[in-house]
């Protein structure tokens, strides 16, 4: 029986709430608290339980923050706000001891760069305060760094290979939209690409590698090698890991328009004058592109995530591995009326809390959660809506 605040009432923020109020048994108390406090009641609305309720917070501010969780005293925060607004809620969980999860690392505002050492810094104090964060806990990152850690426990005596293959098959109808929020979405994939090979970080233009690769129910898709911030934590966690990388399927179309977004700067993520006024160009189109949000109602089709692994099974002998999961769109909206990228980050976001609340997953510090048993995660993870499937020694086209 525990009480938790999610922050942030966008497509993850609707999903986690879904899934943390179909189990009071663990979730007995739920609190959506965003800057919009109508979206968060629209949410409570939909899910219509009584153990549910709103408020507001700006979560740039821990002022802010420290009076929401003085208000309700949750015993962990879920926080799908955006990675901006990750070192402040952590600030406040120190300062109230409240314990942390979220599903994206901090980035800074000003430029669009995200790593771990920002987070990673708070080990300490989070270890002396006897409070446990859990970084990256959605999908990629999140589900893709706890199959790596389950290979590593049931398969492999050295992992030596590792691709992380993310592909979404679905079609919105739309010309061009993002499958979540667009500003964080375009700066990820517009900067350089980055893998990791024989103990060094190779840097790539952005999109510069691609090739065909085949997804499960799904056939072949153009994939593009992108830096994702899983990798960092995974080459770490498991050093003999000698090459490291990340694939990401995108449409034709898609690049067409992302193209010309950039050639026409407005993927600029500085201020510029208009109108006597100063604006982000990119929080501009933001304002106008399709809110991911009302993506659901017409997306069909499915994604498909998981990891593909070579090096050595327990007995030393060479052997490959793919662990993946398929969500279609249509099942995930009838749900929780969010498409199927929304939902599988809200599960895994649902289902880390969830292990920390009943004693799993509860280590004081800060985490990424391949430092977890994959196991029990796993297993919650199948039953609550994203199952997930094995391929021994099969080809990984890699
Ligand atoms: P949305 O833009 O749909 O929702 C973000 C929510 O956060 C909105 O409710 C927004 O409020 C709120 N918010 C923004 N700034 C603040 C603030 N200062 N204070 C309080 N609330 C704030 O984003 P998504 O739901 O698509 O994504 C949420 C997070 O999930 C992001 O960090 C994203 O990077 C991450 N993600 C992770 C994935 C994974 O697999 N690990 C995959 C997909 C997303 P308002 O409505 O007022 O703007």
């Amino acid at each position: 029986m525990a009480k938790v605040i999610i922050i942030g009432a966008g497509g993850v923020g609707t999903v986690v709430a879904h899934k943390c109020a179909q189990h009071p048994e663990v979730f007995s108390e739920i609190v959506i608290a965003s800057r919009t406090r109508s979206k968060c009641d629209a949410v409570a609305a939909a899910i219509g339980k009584p153990n549910v309720s709103t408020d507001t917070v700006d979560a740039d501010s821990v002022e802010q923050l420290c009076e929401l969780f003085r208000r309700h005293k949750p015993d962990m925060v879920i926080n799908v706000a955006l990675p901006y607004q990750d070192l402040t809620i952590m600030d406040a969980c120190l300062a109230c001891g409240v314990n942390y999860l979220d599903t994206a690392n901090y980035e800074p505002r000003d430029v669009a760069h995200f790593e771990y050492s920002w987070q990673w810094a708070y080990r300490e104090r989070f270890e002396k305060a006897g409070l446990t964060a859990i970084l990256g806990c959605g999908f990629d990152p999140g589900v893709s760094g706890v199959f790596t850690a389950y290979a590593a426990k049931h398969y492999f005596s050295e992992m030596e290979t590792l691709d992380i293959v993310d592909c979404n098959a679905g079609n919105h109808g739309k010309a061009f939209a993002t499958n979540f929020n667009p500003e964080i979405n375009i700066r990820e994939i517009t900067q350089n690409g980055r893998y990791y090979k024989e103990g060094e970080w190779v840097v790539t233009k952005p999109l510069e590698f691609h090739r065909t690769l085949n997804y499960p129910n799904i056939g072949p898709r153009e994939s593009y090698l992108l830096y994702h911030e899983e990798l960092e934590s995974l080459v770490l966690n498991f050093p003999t890991i000698k090459q490291a990388r990340f694939w990401m399927t995108f449409g034709q179309e898609y690049l067409t328009h992302l193209r010309v977004i950039q050639d026409i700067g407005m993927a600029r993520i500085d201020e510029v004058e208009y109108n006597g006024q100063k604006i982000v160009p990119l929080q501009f189109l933001k304002a106008v592109l399709p809110n991911p949000q009302e993506l659901g109602k017409n997306y069909h089709g499915e994604t498909s995530i998981g990891c593909r692994i070579a090096g050595k099974d327990k007995e030393g002998k060479p052997m490959t591995y793919y662990i993946y999961n398929n969500c279609s769109h249509e099942e995930a909206y009838k749900e929780t009326g969010m498409q199927a990228v929304s939902y599988t980050t809200g599960v895994p976001a649902m289902c880390g809390a969830m292990m920390f609340l009943t004693g799993k997953w509860n280590k004081p510090g800060v985490h990424n959660v391949e430092e977890f048993d994959p196991d029990p995660f796993l297993a919650a993870v199948s039953e609550n809506g994203l199952p997930w499937h094995e391929v021994l020694n099969g080809d990984l086209e890699l």
